[in-house]
């Protein structure tokens, strides 16, 4: 592809840095290459429970306006004492706080680009932006180079980005760019306890990650080297068009691996698992299976990592984390759902923050596929849904019952669900519900083409609900739009 050879000479001079101690020097200027690239050099301390972070990115401006201003996402702010928003729901605080309440930050300590520091301020209801003013503006097409020096403290929270008891998860530790939309603006959106709140654009990625060498590390992208020195182990690990970049730490891992069809598949355990080697094959299943039904995974690296976590997964390009919570009986089925966000979610993104049943939706239908196809796991798939219907319509009398009436609008944003059931009925279920009712409207060979067609078409880049509804279009001759609409904004009794 087009981009793949130009990224080829972009990489090329990062790694060129990276190897060569060359520092940047670039000034505004026009590249080809459409997306941003981090470099980022993060420093473990595990006595302190902190995050020492140097960050250069080249940011390239792919919109048809000129920026005077930029802003990146600061997620780690959501988990200080007093934020407004909540990172976990009322009802799983005690669990997730697993010694008692403990708050985490992200600093920002200087930014600078070309070599002088540049004004900026730390916006948002919770101190969520970070804003930084440009001397001059930065034009469609051009690049521009910023470094940014923070520091993060974790709290300990069973969470994306926390320090438990067998895993540090360390997601959404950096500053992220805000993804432009023209007409529209920059994507700001609060932390939510509900679903996964972020929106991203594919990037390229070269990390290191200096950590006691007593942990293991697993990662996005694929690891290009790794040495320990005076007790510290430093990982080098590069990552091509990704949507963000996460790792895990634990002293606790056992990992298999296999490669399966060019990908390295790896299976994070704890050490005296007996399960390690299942849990493996069943990634390589799903990794397989959704290969076949939508299109082929374009990445080296899949990791599968087992963590403290408090909701069943979470999904990462090139890495999921599973629950150590999770029981012997469900971890297969979370496994394969939280690789199926690695279609939907990671190569085809989305606004997950105001369109979430998009990529929950197709994960949990994809799982149900995968079980449709591979009858040796001994699920039922009409069973399957029909529990999907039972659920919801059960949530729909309690909720009618309860509050005079259920919202089972789809297409909203995440925010606007009163309580974290709503939430889960109306993007997993009814998104199960939906994808299976266009699926017998239109026959299960269209579906299939439909999917492969919106996987081709919006690999590395963003989808809008109607893109997802145009990839129907194009294989049936019937009403698509109103048919998706009616589901999306509850004109119709499931
Ligand atoms: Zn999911």
């Amino acid at each position: 592809m087009k981009k793949f050879v130009k990224f080829g000479v972009v990489f090329g001079v990062l790694l060129l840095m990276l190897i060569g101690g060359v520092s940047l020097t670039a000034c505004a200027g026009k590249v080809d290459e459409k997306r941003n690239h981090y470099t980022l050099n993060v420093v473990y301390d595990e006595v302190n429970m902190t995050l020492l972070g140097e960050e250069r990115v080249i940011y390239v401006n792919t919109s048809e306006n000129a920026f005077d201003k930029l802003y990146f996402h600061l997620y780690p702010n959501a988990f200080r004492e007093g934020a407004k928003a909540s990172v976990v729901s009322g009802s799983k605080k005690d669990e997730a706080y697993y010694n008692g309440l403990s708050y985490g930050c992200i600093e920002i300590r200087a930014v600078s680009i070309e070599g002088y520091d540049v004004c900026y301020e730390i916006e948002g209801e919770d101190k969520n932006i970070l804003a930084i003013t440009l001397q001059e503006a930065l034009y469609p097409d051009e690049f521009i180079t910023i470094n940014i020096s923070f520091s993060a403290e974790m709290p300990q929270i069973h969470h994306r980005f926390g320090v438990g008891e067998n895993t540090i998860n360390v997601g959404n530790f950096y500053p992220i760019a805000c993804v432009y939309e023209d007409g529209v603006g920059f994507s700001k959106d609060l932390y939510h306890a509900n679903g996964d709140p972020f929106y991203s654009e594919c990037a390229d990625y070269i990390v290191t990650i200096d950590c006691s060498d007593a942990f293991q590390v697993a990662s996005t992208g694929m690891v290009k080297g790794s040495h320990i020195k005076n007790g510290r182990l430093i990982t080098t690990v590069f990552a091509e068009n990704v949507r963000d970049f996460c790792f895990v730490l634990s002293e606790k891992f056992e990992v298999a691996t296999q490669t399966f069809e060019g990908v390295a598949v790896n299976y994070y355990g704890y050490k005296g698992d007996k399960d390690i080697e299942k849990n493996l094959q069943v990634a390589i299943k799903a990794l397989k299976t959704f290969n076949q039904l939508f299109g082929v995974y374009p990445y080296t690296t899949l990791s599968v990592v087992k963590a403290n976590f408090i909701h069943g997964g979470m999904e990462y390009p090139n890495i999921v984390l599973i629950s150590d919570k999770v029981s012997e009986q469900d971890f297969e089925y979370v496994i394969v759902h939280e690789i199926a966000h690695q279609w939907w979610y990671g190569v085809v993104g989305n606004n997950q923050y105001i369109h979430a049943w998009m990529d929950e939706g197709l994960a949990e239908y994809s799982a149900l596929l995968f079980y449709k196809i591979n009858t040796e796991y001994g699920e039922d798939f009409d069973k399957m849904i029909d529990s999907a219907r039972k659920s919801y319509r059960l949530y729909v009398k309690v909720f009618t019952k309860v509050n005079g009436g259920a919202d089972g609008v789809m297409d909203k944003p995440i925010c606007e669900y009163a309580t974290e059931p709503e939430y889960v009925e109306c993007t997993y279920t009814k998104g199960v519900l939906l994808m299976d009712a266009i699926k017998n409207s239109i026959g299960e060979k269209n579906f299939l083409k439909a999917l492969k067609l919106y996987y081709n078409q919006f690999k590395f880049k963003l989808a809008a609900p109607e893109d997802f509804i145009a990839s129907f279009i194009k294989v049936s001759s019937g009403d698509m739009e109103g048919f998706i609409n009616s589901w999306l904004y509850d004109k119709v009794v499931v």
